[in-house]
C-alpha cells in the first residue's frame, strides 16, 4: 500500500525504517508540508500519513479524495486540525495515535518550568561569554508551590505525578476527573479558582470549540502576580497578544511555550537567514522570562518510535477492514 507521509523529517525517516515495516506497506518520505500547493504530490496514494501542522481543511480533503487516498493516517494524538465532517462525507478514514509516550511532554513540560524558574537560558549564554555573575538569576524553591494542572488526562496525570515528586501542591481542572490524579492528592476546582490559586498553570487539555482562548486577558488577569503559565497543549488554547500585555505589565511573570497559535507556517523549518514576518512571534521572543520551543515535546526516541509502530499498525488494520484508533 502506497503511503506518503507528509512533513516528514530525518527523525521520522529514522524511527519509520526502524520500526517493523510490513512488506505490504511502501513508504514513500515527503519533508513538504500537505497544503492545497503540495496535495497533487499525493495522487494514487490510497494512505496520506500527515503530522500536526499539515492543512487537513475541506478543500484539501476533498482533493485528497479525488487524487484516490483512502485513509489519513495521523501521526499525532490531536485531531483538532482535520476537518472531521469532511472526511467523514468523502469516505475518508482517519485513524490517530492516541498514546505514545505521556513521558515525553509531560518532561517538556516540566524541563520548561525549571528552566524559567533557573533561568537556566539566561545562565547558558551568560557563562559562555565570559559572565559568571548572577544577578537576575533568583529561583524559587518548587517544593510547597502550588501547580494548576489544566486537562488530566494522559499528559497532564504524568506531570501531576512528577510535580507530586516535587513536593508540589495540586490543582486540577477537568470536565471529567481522573482519579489517579485525586491520588496524587490533587483537588479539583473550577478553572477561575484554579487560576486565582496557582504559581504555576501548565495546560494539557485537547484544542477544540470549548478551550479555544482559554486563557485570555481575563483569565490572565485572574492568575497570581507574577505566575508561571506553561503550553505543551496547542497554541490556539491561549490568545498570544493577551500574553503580551500580561508579560508587559509583569502580570504574567513567566511563560513557556512549546506550541504557538500561528506555528503552521514557521515551525520544523529553518527561517534562521530570513527577516521573521510574524511580528506577535518576534514580539514575544524579547522578554528574557519566555522560552519558546517549536513544538518538540514529544520528541524524544521512545516517542517517535511509538508513533512509528501505532501508525504502521493502524494501516495494517484498516487494510484487513479491522481499523483501530479511528477519530
Ligand atoms: P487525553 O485525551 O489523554 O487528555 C485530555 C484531557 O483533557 C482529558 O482528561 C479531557 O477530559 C480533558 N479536557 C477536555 N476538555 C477540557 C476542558 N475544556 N478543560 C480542561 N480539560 C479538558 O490527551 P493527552 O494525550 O493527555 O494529550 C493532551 C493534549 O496534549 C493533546 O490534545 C494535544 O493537543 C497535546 N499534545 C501536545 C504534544 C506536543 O508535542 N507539544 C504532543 C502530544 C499531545
Amino acid at each position: 500500500m502506497r503511503t506518503l507521509l507528509y512533513s516528514s523529517q530525518t527523525y521520522d525517516r529514522d524511527s519509520f525504517l526502524s520500526a517493523q515495516v510490513p512488506a505490504a506497506i511502501e513508504l514513500h518520505f515527503q519533508p513538504a508540508r500537505l497544503t492545497l500547493d503540495t496535495v497533487a504530490l499525493a495522487d494514487h496514494y490510497p494512505v496520506v500519513c500527515a503530522f500536526i501542522n499539515d492543512d487537513l481543511s475541506a478543500p484539501i480533503l476533498e482533493r485528497l479524495a479525488a487524487g484516490g487516498t483512502r485513509l489519513i493516517a495521523l501521526r499525532s494524538a490531536g485531531f483538532n486540525h482535520v476537518d472531521l465532517p469532511t472526511a467523514q462525507r468523502l469516505g475518508l478514514s482517519v485513524v490517530r495515535v492516541p498514546s505514545y509516550s505521556p513521558h515525553a511532554v509531560a518532561e517538556h513540560a516540566v524541563a520548561l518550568i525549571l528552566l524559567l524558574n533557573r533561568h537556566l537560558h539566561r545562565a547558558y549564554n551568560r557563562t559562555r561569554d565570559g559572565d559568571f555573575t548572577l544577578h537576575g538569576l533568583t529561583g524559587f524553591d518548587l517544593v510547597g508551590k502550588t501547580v494548576g494542572v489544566v486537562g488530566t488526562g494522559q499528559i497532564g496525570a504524568t506531570f501531576a505525578r512528577i510535580m507530586a515528586g516535587f513536593g508540589c501542591q495540586l490543582l486540577a481542572y477537568d470536565p471529567y476527573p481522573n482519579p489517579q490524579v485525586e491520588a496524587l492528592g490533587a483537588r479539583y476546582l473550577p478553572l477561575d479558582q484554579l487560576l486565582e490559586q496557582a504559581q504555576i498553570v501548565s495546560l494539557h487539555c485537547p484544542l477544540n470549540e470549548h478551550t479555544r482562548h482559554l486563557i485570555n486577558i481575563d483569565s490572565l488577569y485572574r492568575m497570581q502576580r507574577a505566575a508561571m503559565l506553561i503550553n505543551t497543549g496547542r497554541g490556539a488554547l491561549v490568545d498570544t497578544p493577551a500574553l503580551i500585555e500580561a508579560l508587559k505589565s509583569g502580570q504574567l511573570g513567566y511563560l513557556g511555550l512549546d506550541v504557538y497559535e500561528e506555528e503552521a507556517q514557521l515551525f520544523f523549518e529553518d527561517r534562521s537567514d530570513l527577516p521573521l514576518q510574524d511580528d506577535v512571534l518576534a514580539r514575544l521572543l524579547t522578554f528574557p522570562n519566555v522560552v519558546v520551543t517549536a513544538h518538540q515535546a514529544f520528541l524524544t526516541r521512545e516517542a517517535l518510535g511509538a508513533i512509528a509502530q501505532t501508525t504502521l499498525d493502524n494501516i495494517t488494520q484498516w487494510a484487513a477492514g479491522t481499523p483501530q484508533n479511528l477519530v
